[in-house]
């Protein structure tokens, strides 16, 4: 049975990289019928912020991603939290250290720190010399009494260390280029090398999926999966995530929390895809797949190992695509939420439902992120039209003159359609009669309206606006404007 993990350090809020680790790693699990395991990595106890395990599990609910086992639910092999198994981790390090295949280092950090400093003057690599490593065993045992110790593993001095990854295939490791990693530190808690390799053994796991940053410790796990005689997991190495700028993506690039995202209104469904997407397709042309397909569909085989591009814009097209195929009821509820929390709190509560019933199939037509409602919904709330520079209006005219002349027909034409009768139709027939009044094409003179109703040259729709707002109050909008271009000329 396949039984893949996501193994975050809960070191801060996950990351769009994070999370399509956990995704790759979800998928893989359900597609093959398998488990999926949440474990935290929590040995650089310097690095915890505490409330990121919240964060991490927000993260993989927001999209759906559920786990069989882990901290929160248990499982047959918890604890799933790498502090409370330090036992585990210290039987494998006093084995390894009988069987000769670790060692005590009694090095001090000074004299680690000495050593890096030479090697980095003599440009020679840098890593651990090996001094340790001939102390005989009676003496090590005897000095372990006394002094703080760490253990490292004696990595293999001579020939290559082989990984066949399900991505790149067979990445070849010379064992001259390793050194003796620590395992063990002196707080009796393991490096990520050892704890990751002991957990995976014991929990289980088959694939162990994870980002390429993490290949080159591959050979210091093969060895030590070799020295502790277990079979190793297999092993998936996916790409890197590039910015638009093909540098490696970073916060202004898109590397930012995922619940950012949420935060932005981007909708699970899909950032879902757009991560999914990022190294991995079912074929050449599917653009659009639901969770359940990804869940049914994943291979790991048609991961590619050339780095992904994050791609901002066409994740807000897939917003877009999604935000579309909301049905009207739960739309309607989005937007009612995004007004009321995004809305100045000088529109009164709660917000007149009547206006954003109206105004949410517009919406839904036009939103790509839901952060955008607000500032569409605002300009159909309250008497006056929002604040906005009165030289929009003359320029978008050519002039104040011919702005005046514009806002003066509009008014007249809008002022014969009775308050019975204010519909988007009527409304809309009104305006275009200003063609043959003003002799211009409703393209030339539809800005000059957009800003005196909703302060801006785009928005809503200019009838449906007029419509929503009703008479008394587009009027009262399109007089006030006059006034503006006037006083201007
Ligand atoms: N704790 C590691 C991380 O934060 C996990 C690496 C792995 O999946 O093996 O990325």
């Amino acid at each position: 049975m396949v039984r893949t993990r996501f193994a975050p350090s809960p070191t801060g809020d996950p990351h769009v990289g994070n999370v399509r680790t956990a995704i790759f790693a979800w998928a893989q699990a359900r597609a093959s019928g398998g488990q999926f395991i949440l474990r935290l990595e929590d040995t650089d106890q310097n690095r915890l912020v505490p409330e990121s395990v919240e964060r991490i599990y927000d993260s993989l609910r927001w999209l759906g991603l559920d786990w069989d086992e882990g901290p929160d639910v248990g499982g047959p092999h918890a604890p799933y939290v790498q502090s409370e198994r330090l036992p585990l981790y210290q039987e494998a390090a006093s084995r390894l250290i009988a069987e000769g295949k670790a060692y005590r280092c009694f090095c001090t950090a000074e004299r680690l720190d000495a050593m890096r400093a030479q090697q980095a003057a003599a440009k020679q690599p840098p890593g651990y010399d090996g001094r340790c490593r001939t102390i005989p065993p009676a003496e090590s045992a005897a000095r372990a009494m006394s002094e703080p110790f760490t253990v490292r593993f004696k990595m293999k001095r001579e020939g290559q260390t082989v990984l066949h990854d399900l991505v790149r295939g067979a990445v070849v490791f010379e064992n001259a280029l390793q050194d003796d990693f620590v395992a063990l530190k002196s707080d009796g808690f393991p490096t990520y090398h050892l704890a990751v390799v002991v957990d995976d053994t014991a929990m289980g796991i088959t694939h162990a999926i994870r980002g390429e940053e993490w290949i080159s410790s591959a050979p210091k796990h093969l060895q030590l999966y070799e020295a502790l005689g277990w079979a190793p997991t297999a092993f998936a190495h996916l790409p890197l995530i590039l910015g638009p700028d093909h540098k490696k993506l970073s916060k202004r690039s898109g590397d930012t929390a995922l619940l950012d995202y949420r935060d932005r209104g981007y909708l699970p469904e899909a950032m879902l895809n757009f991560l999914a997407l990022l190294g991995w397709s079912l074929d050449e042309k599917t653009n659009l797949l639901s969770r359940e397909e990804l869940a049914s569909a994943f291979t790991i085989e048609r991961v590619v190992p050339n780095p992904a591009v994050f791609d901002a814009g066409r994740l807000d097209w897939l917003n877009g695509h999604y935000v579309r195929q909301m049905s009207p009821e739960a739309w309607l509820e989005t937007v009612v939420a995004w007004a009321e929390r995004g809305l100045p709190p000088s529109v009164p509560r709660p917000l007149d439902h009547a206006v954003l019933a109206a105004a949410a199939p517009l919406l839904q037509e036009r939103v790509a992120r839901l952060e955008e409602i607000p500032a569409m919904v605002a300009p159909l709330f309250g008497f006056q039209a929002p604040e906005f520079d009165a030289a929009l209006l003359t320029e978008r005219a050519g002039g104040p003159a011919a702005a005046v002349r514009v806002l003066d027909a509009a008014i007249l034409a809008l002022d014969r359609v009775g308050e019975g009768d204010w519909t988007r139709e009527a409304v809309e027939a009104a305006v275009r009669s200003l063609e043959e009044t003003l002799g211009q094409k409703l393209r030339k003179f539809v800005a000059v309206l957009y800003v005196a109703v909703l302060g801006s040259p785009q928005g809503t729709p200019l009838f449906d606006s007029l419509a929503i707002l009703g008479r008394e109050r587009a009027l009262e909008r399109l007089r006030a404007a006059r006034a503006r271009a006037e006083h201007r000329g």
